[in-house]
């Protein structure tokens, strides 16, 4: 017999696929036509909530039907063509397919032997990832994370224990000098967060100034590592970011990695929307230097349009995971003992966790390859396209590169005016005709910021981006 309630009949689940489907089609064939973002209203949606008989459990139908309508009506929808927002992508089919399966079958990536054809799969993908961006195949390893997030705290952490193997017994001590790391105004907050997390503290992190372009000054990181060495700390990390999430600009890699070198520090490349360039023959030079990295961050759910919750960090040292995530421990299944594996929980910071690389794997046994390198090529030209229509339209760009993020302002307000750019932002959102964002460069310039981030988006959106822009604009002076 099976649970009714848990399980239900064949025939309702029968009834609840089918309106699955209905509801995802509908979905998709609808989104454009509609806002891109709600208007925002948190009362409404808790006294919904509150109104819900909970204790003795609704039909399915009223069930599926109430989170329909809140994820169709209360969310930014990335799904539409005029979502040009912080790279949260339209999902691929494929991937939604993966998610559908993955939470099915429930396939458990803490050890092995639970999971032998995930765990394969994603190492599999961690080396088909890991050689594109230049790593020697038989060094690679990695392991797929929740996000950026969460690969660059993995990047914080291996790279404590590279720099001491006392690190996990000890934890950060003080006594032998503490701990200092480099990155640029411009990176990823994330990496501070997990400067604090891994017990360093924001003390840790040094700011390394950009130059004029936003990128990292060399000259500037080589004086703050000496400078720091001759006060007693331990410079052990320096982080290079591919695509930053404001401006997507790409840091001197081979020439940070000389740095890195020279100094004995471990070198990280945040990758996490940048590094799809290299996925691409004619996009990998601007991410040159990647190859370089001791490790790299990087989210399948950016570019690569894959559901949410899919980062990966990758190395290029196969010791490192283990030697900073292993565990003795009594319980775990040992059914795998003697065979050439890795058990996943031994290799990050997550033990249960979701089989994340299906979502990726099925998107590209499907697309193929190339025809991901052919997406990137394509976000790339349309990027540039956005770039010129803005200009000949008289709004200033204020990031330069070649990746599809484009920084722009009005000419005509001052450059550190943050409410100006915040305000133009809100009234193209509250519109409801796409949604773009503002944010202040590393140089104090605050700007509007559109990224290409859906897949389907083409130059019939950018153009109407640019009319709802020149509108509020007119508006609002
Ligand atoms: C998005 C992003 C992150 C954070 O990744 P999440 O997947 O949101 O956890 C880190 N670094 C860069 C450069 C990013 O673009």
């Amino acid at each position: 017999m099976g649970d009714d309630r848990l399980r239900l009949t064949e025939e309702a689940r029968n009834a609840l696929w089918s309106d699955l489907i209905e509801i995802v089609e509908g979905h998709w064939r609808s989104v454009d036509s509609g806002r891109v973002a709600p208007p925002l209203d948190p009362d409404t949606l808790r006294n919904d909530l509150a109104a819900l008989d909970l204790l003795n459990g609704l039909g399915v139908a009223d069930a599926v039907g109430f989170a329909r309508r809140g994820l169709t009506d209360q969310q930014v929808h990335t799904a539409h063509r005029r979502y040009f927002g912080l790279f949260n992508p339209s999902p691929t089919t494929m991937g939604v397919a993966a998610d559908t399966l993955v939470a099915a079958f429930n396939p458990q990536l803490a050890a092995w032997s639970h999971s032998p054809f995930a765990a394969e799969v994603e190492r599999y993908l961690v080396r088909e990832i890991g050689v594109r961006f230049g790593f020697e195949i038989a060094e690679i390893d990695g392991v797929f994370a929740s996000g950026g997030a969460e690969a660059n705290h993995t990047a914080v952490l291996t790279a404590l224990v590279n720099a001491d193997d006392r690190y996990r017994q000890r934890g950060v001590d003080t006594a032998s000098g503490a701990f200092t790391m480099y990155l640029t105004p411009e990176a990823h907050d994330s990496l501070r967060k997990a400067a604090s997390i891994s017990g360093l503290g924001f003390r840790a992190v040094r700011e390394v100034p950009v130059t004029k372009s936003l990128r990292m000054d060399l000259e500037a990181l080589r004086n703050l590592v000496a400078s720091d060495r001759a006060a007693g700390f331990r410079p052990f990390l320096v982080v290079g970011t591919a695509g930053t999430t404001s401006a997507g600009i790409i840091d001197p890699l081979t020439e940070i990695a000389d740095v890195a070198n020279a100094e004995g520090m471990w070198f990280h490349v945040d990758a996490a929307w940048g590094g799809a360039a290299a996925l691409s023959d004619a996009a990998r030079p601007l991410v040159a230097g990647i190859e370089r990295a001791d490790s790299v961050t990087f989210d399948a759910h950016k570019w690569l349009s894959v559901p949410m919750g899919a980062g990966m960090y990758v190395t290029r040292h196969p010791e490192i995971l283990t030697a900073t995530f292993g565990t003795e421990d009594a319980y775990m299944p040992r059914d795998a003992a003697g065979l050439d594996v890795v058990d996943p929980f031994r290799h990050s910071i997550q033990w249960s966790r979701r089989f994340t690389g299906l979502k990726l794997f099925l998107t590209i046994a499907v697309a193929g390859w190339h025809h991901i390198a052919v997406l990137v090529e394509k976000e790339i030209a349309l990027g540039q396209t956005l770039r010129s229509i803005l200009s000949e339209r008289g709004w200033r760009i204020v990031n330069q590169t070649q990746l599809p993020v484009v920084c722009f302002a009005d000419p005509d307000a001052e450059p550190s005016d943050r409410a100006a750019a915040d305000s133009l932002a809100q009234a193209v959102v509250k519109s409801g005709k796409a949604w773009i964002s503002s944010t202040v460069l590393a140089n104090g310039d605050a700007c509007l910021r559109a990224c290409i981030t859906n897949f389907e988006t083409d130059e019939s959106d950018l153009v109407a981006l640019a009319e709802a822009l020149d509108s509020v604009r007119h508006r609002t002076a």
